[in-house]
């Protein structure tokens, strides 16, 4: 703020310039602390490398979408793997697009030759939780318990540790956001709501939900958990859309890369954002 050059000018002249003994002597002390003091501000205002998903109230570590003009794109994938992962696989493989599904550790336990399969075609495998709970009112440990024990099953089964963390219902606290940035977990929301999980849904919402008002850098909300057969059927229809769009579908490590630092657009800062309630 202007005052440290000025201010070590000064205790440097009284530095070298010995009045009395005991006075100089802290004096000198000052000096150092000083110069201490200065030093550590100027190191902290350097501009520091910020990671591109970085952003938000609170030092959250959250994104919704990516701000870019490329024209890229992420399809997630929430609540599998399930018996809709394997065809909605394949239809990634004939657009060629990759995504990113959020899996949960119960179902990633019962099919996790479909974890492998993730990832062995290129897409992102990321962290659900273990059962689906709200997390706002769970203790640390339970944190632990619902975030760690999905860790430890991706780890398990693919060798590879996640690090995209979506909570269910889209609930999050200052507690949750904490936890996750001290290892290492970028926090994804959507910015386009297929609700594919709505009680009224159909295929032909389904499709304009996903589509209408996409921009470059959104990130998509389909679910692979469940009975998806509506899901899949607009797949077909909206895959071919976005490619003759000229999209690239890309998994989250790919689309992250993409990110500009940006503000937190919301207001309300740790707003709640309702996913709506999952079977
Ligand atoms: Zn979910």
């Amino acid at each position: 703020m202007g005052v440290g050059p000025f201010k070590v000018y000064n205790l440097r002249r009284d530095l070298f310039q010995p009045s009395g003994g005991g006075n100089s002597k802290r004096h000198r002390y000052l000096f150092w602390f000083f110069l201490f003091v200065v030093i550590i501000v100027f190191a902290e205002a350097e501009p520091q490398e910020i990671p591109a998903a970085r952003w938000g109230k609170n030092g959250g570590n959250i994104i919704r979408y990516v701000e870019t003009q490329e024209k890229v794109l992420a399809l997630t994938f929430d609540d599998g793997p399930d018996v809709a992962t394997s065809e909605i696989l394949d239809l990634l493989a004939a657009y060629g697009g990759r995504a990113t599904f959020f899996a949960v550790g119960k179902q990633l336990q019962m099919f996790p030759e479909l974890a492998l399969r993730i990832v062995a075609e290129g897409h992102d495998l990321a962290n659900h939780t273990y059962s689906h709970p709200r997390m706002n009112s769970l203790s640390e440990k339970q944190l632990q318990e619902e975030i760690g024990k999905t860790e430890d099953i991706i780890l398990k089964i693919t060798g590879q540790r996640p690090r995209f963390f979506r909570p269910p219902y889209g609930e999050y606290n200052q507690a949750l956001a904490d936890f996750l940035a001290k290892r290492g977990y970028t926090i994804v929301l959507w910015s386009e709501d297929s609700r594919d999980f709505a009680r009224d849904r159909s295929v032909e919402k389904i499709v304009g939900n996903a589509l209408t008002g996409l921009q470059s850098g959104d990130i998509i909300l389909f679910h692979d958990g469940g009975p998806r057969e509506m899901t899949v059927t607009a797949l077909k229809l909206i895959l071919p859309k976005l490619r003759a769009e000229g999209y690239a579908l890309l998994n989250l490590s790919e689309l992250t890369k993409f990110n500009r630092e940006r503000k937190e657009t919301s207001e309300s800062g740790w707003a709640r954002v309702t996913e709506s309630v999952q079977p």
